[in-house]
């Protein structure tokens, strides 16, 4: 471990002036700072924020998430489990109660790749740790690795579950930074690898997560987490789907989905959600969403398993929604 500054703060705006890493629940920052992937000069602990930023309010607009808020805390809270139950299924799935107790939403939100090279520094090739340095996982271990939004670059899947869910159904991030306060359309928050890996978000230096907003959606009632993994304890996704459908009969009217797992920023399905609309919800229209979703997928050995286990587990969640009583 090397030596770091450490500063509690008591309001967002000695937060974004203190210039440092910011410190909510830790359980993705000390991790990678033990490993030595990362390496803040200053530790700014925005824990006592909480006042500001850790409350969850529900209303006519819709869902406002403080960003301190603990990822077990939303996970439970019955306007959330009732209106927006990808949400809360997503939270569950995410993690150990452990860490759900500890994690915040805003943290959770900005969680870094599981890739193994990335994380063992005694990798020299990892473009994202070390710019210009290469790609290990590309002719290396991949079996959990992007098939979607991949560069020749980077392969480095987004491990979250809960990003799925906010981006699926339209969130906003809210932030505080040295520019004043900003609002991020959540789609745009992450981006893909491209020429550098690692940059992983549209977040400006000293910029602060505040809330994340949900926009009220009476469909999200008819909404789903499903989640495919190597073990049904906590475990990051093989492939996952977050679903929420607006039926009148069986016919979509609006389909939102969005793909975990399988890509290196949460994932839109946008032509899937296209191709449904207007349709009868069944094994068929399903099963063509699902080829329209993994329609660009490049896999790289490792992971080839992935694009069919993806669309299946896409067909799994379109029906099971459409098959829920609400
Ligand atoms: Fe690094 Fe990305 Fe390659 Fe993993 S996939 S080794 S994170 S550049």
């Amino acid at each position: 471990m090397r030596p770091f500054s450490y500063q509690r703060v008591s309001d967002a705006a000695a937060a974004v002036r203190a210039q440092g890493a910011f410190l909510a629940g830790g359980t993705t920052l000390l991790d990678l700072m033990k490993l030595d992937v990362m390496q803040p000069h200053a530790l700014v602990d925005i824990n006592d924020l909480s006042g500001e930023f850790g409350a969850i309010d529900y209303g006519s607009q819709g869902l406002r998430l403080g960003a301190l808020v603990h990822m077990n805390i939303a996970a439970r809270h019955p306007d959330i489990v009732q209106n927006y139950p990808v949400i809360s299924q997503s939270l569950l799935l995410a993690a150990s109660a452990q860490l759900r107790n500890m994690a915040s939403l805003g943290g959770n939100v900005l969680q870094r790749t599981r890739c193994s090279y990335f994380r063992d520094t005694s990798w020299s090739r990892c473009n994202k740790r070390n710019p210009g340095s290469g790609c290990a996982a590309l002719e290396g271990v991949n079996r959990k690795h992007a098939v979607l939004g991949t560069s020749p670059n980077c392969i480095a899947t987004y491990p979250g579950d809960f990003a799925q869910a906010l981006v699926a159904l339209d969130a906003v991030v809210e932030t505080a930074g040295p520019q004043g306060a900003r609002r991020i359309a959540f789609a745009d928050l992450h981006v893909p690898p491209g020429d550098d890996p690692s940059r992983e978000n549209t977040l400006r230096p000293g910029e602060l997560i505040t809330f994340l907003v949900v926009p009220a959606l009476p469909f999200a009632r008819r909404s789903l987490y499903l989640k495919i993994r190597d073990r049904q304890s906590y475990e990051f996704a093989l492939t996952s789907a977050a679903v929420a459908l607006d039926l009148n009969g069986d016919t979509v009217r609006e389909a939102r989905i969005a793909l975990g797992g399988v890509a290196t920023r949460p994932w839109r399905a946008r032509e899937a959600e296209a191709s449904l609309r207007g349709k009868p919800l069944n094994q068929a229209t399903a099963q063509a969403a699902a080829q329209a979703a993994f329609s660009s997928a490049v896999t790289h050995g490792g992971n080839d398993f992935k694009p069919e286990l993806g669309r299946r587990t896409l067909v799994r969640a379109l029906l099971e929604a459409g098959a829920l009583r609400v």
